[in-house]
């Protein structure tokens, strides 16, 4: 593979290893040219997920825009990017698993679902954009939920 930095066409892969129970393989190069160091993954691509917006259109399912979403809400929350980057994976094998289309709604849930057990802060942070909170109480109701939560838990 060639370095996305100076563009040298050889790279060297410095450890290999099989995450997400096999399913990812994450492989940790590095240029011999200009020193970087850079990470890849190779995962099972799948047929095209399409993903179904609210207003019925569809578009191609982008693990970007999902990673986006997710960096959005961990803005300044101690979480790594590569535990960012572990929650992307889940989600894109789940969202494929369920077949060649998904709704937006059901991914929203999925994030949120994920959010919710990693850190209340981003979780909130998703939900409110995502569920586009109309006022100040349906807010509150949210975080009552959540103390109820570490209550019980
Ligand atoms: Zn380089």
């Amino acid at each position: 593979m060639k370095c996305p930095f100076c563009g040298y066409p050889n790279t060297k892969v410095q450890d290999s290893r099989s995450i997400e129970n096999g399913l990812v393989i994450r492989r940790r190069r590095i240029c011999p040219n200009c020193g970087a160091k850079f990470t890849t993954y190779e995962r099972f691509e799948g047929g095209t997920l399409m993903v179904v917006k609210k207003d019925g259109r569809r578009e191609k399912f982008s693990r970007d825009k999902v990673m986006g979403g997710i960096i959005k809400a961990c803005e300044k929350r101690p979480i790594s990017m590569e535990k960012i980057e572990e929650i992307t994976n889940a989600l894109e094998a789940r969202a494929k698993k369920r077949g060649k289309e998904i709704s937006t709604a059901e991914i929203g849930e999925m994030i949120m679902n994920e959010l919710r057990k990693l850190d209340q802060v981003a979780y909130v942070r998703f939900a409110s954009v995502y569920r586009d909170f109309r006022d100040i109480d349906q807010f509150i109701e949210e975080i009552g939920k959540l103390k109820g939560e570490r209550k019980n838990g």
